[in-house]
């Protein structure tokens, strides 16, 4: 039974990620569990671009006073393992672009022969009944990504915070056309694999938690508990991102703030006295984390001394 922290090493973690991290290792610590830290570096076009950042990012881990169980799981070891698992799936080859996805979406009735009713933005469905000609056909324009048939399942799954969520689950992508096991895939094969009970993370994923909790009960694995955090966004209420000034550790150090700072401000942020230690936030009551799904507004240019 464990906790996860699950990074993708892209670029340095921002204060949006940092809050995240630390919440997740409260809530798993609080709950008796312990934190796994996992490397999620499927996309190698972007952590290749980014070399020696899951060093830096366990780094800043620690520094803001995090400690996780060992190993440090790498998605990029475990190619074998997902290829063994969407073996096992019902799946077929789709073709469509993300466009054809984007117009096909617009009208899901259209293209679904059995006339369910999907969520905006769901896949309808397009290729799943090529024919054996047609699928050779295509193949031969550009590889396949494997989408797995879900049946449009309705799957209900709970959040500390959002309560019940419901969703209709669509056939999503489980391996990308190059072959890559695509995220849903990987972080419900990992999650199983790796006894993963509690699963904190940004709210932008609330919506994909019923899917990857129907996906793990397809392989077997236990659904976790799903505990939705806010987002820090900038001054514009927009996700915070590198490009919004100094966000990392690093680049606050050169500004002189450092990392034991920072942490206070991820925990005033949240509404928490900025000193307390990690034990002090162990024995704290559960009403005391009652602000970590709210936005946090963060204007990086506050602290940027001309
Ligand atoms: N690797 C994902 C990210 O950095 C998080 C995935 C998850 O927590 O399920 O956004």
């Amino acid at each position: 039974m464990a906790g996860r922290y699950a990074p993708s090493p892209t670029s340095d973690l921002h204060l949006g990620n940092l809050r995240t991290a630390l919440l997740a290792w409260v809530f798993a610590r609080r709950s008796g569990l312990r934190l796994l830290v996992r490397i999620e570096d499927l996309d190698q076009q972007r952590v290749g671009a980014a070399r020696g950042v899951a060093q830096r990012q366990l780094d800043d881990l620690a520094a803001i006073g995090l400690d996780w169980s060992p190993p440090v799981v790498r998605q990029s070891d475990r190619l074998g393992l997902y290829a063994s698992v969407i073996a096992g799936l019902d799946t077929y080859e789709c073709f469509c672009t993300r466009r054809e996805v984007a117009e096909a979406a617009q009208a899901p009735q259209a293209s679904r022969p059995d006339a369910v009713t999907l969520p905006e933005g769901a896949y309808p469905g397009t290729c799943a009944h090529l024919s054996g000609a047609e699928r050779a056909r295509r193949r031969r324009e550009r590889p396949g990504a494997l989408r797995v048939r879900a049946d449009a399942a309705t799957v209900t799954v709970h959040d500390r915070f959002a309560g019940e969520v419901t969703g209709i689950v669509d056939d999503f992508v489980v391996a990308r056309g190059d072959g890559t096991p695509a995220y849903n895939l990987a972080t419900v094969v990992d999650d199983g694999v790796q006894g993963v009970t509690q699963v904190v993370r940004g709210d932008d994923l609330l919506g994909s938690s019923p899917r990857q909790a129907w996906l793990a009960t397809q392989l077997g694995h236990p659904v976790p508990d799903y505990v939705h955090v806010g987002l820090a966004v900038n001054a514009r209420g927009v996700r915070l991102a590198k490009r919004d000034g100094a966000v990392s550790l690093a680049d606050l150090a050169a500004l002189g703030h450092d990392a034991g700072e920072v942490r206070g401000w991820l925990l005033a942020s949240l509404g928490l006295d900025p000193w307390l230690g990690n034990d002090e936030l162990l024995r704290l009551p559960d009403e005391a984390f009652a602000r970590a799904n709210e936005q946090w507004v963060v204007d990086a240019d506050e602290w940027v001394t001309p």
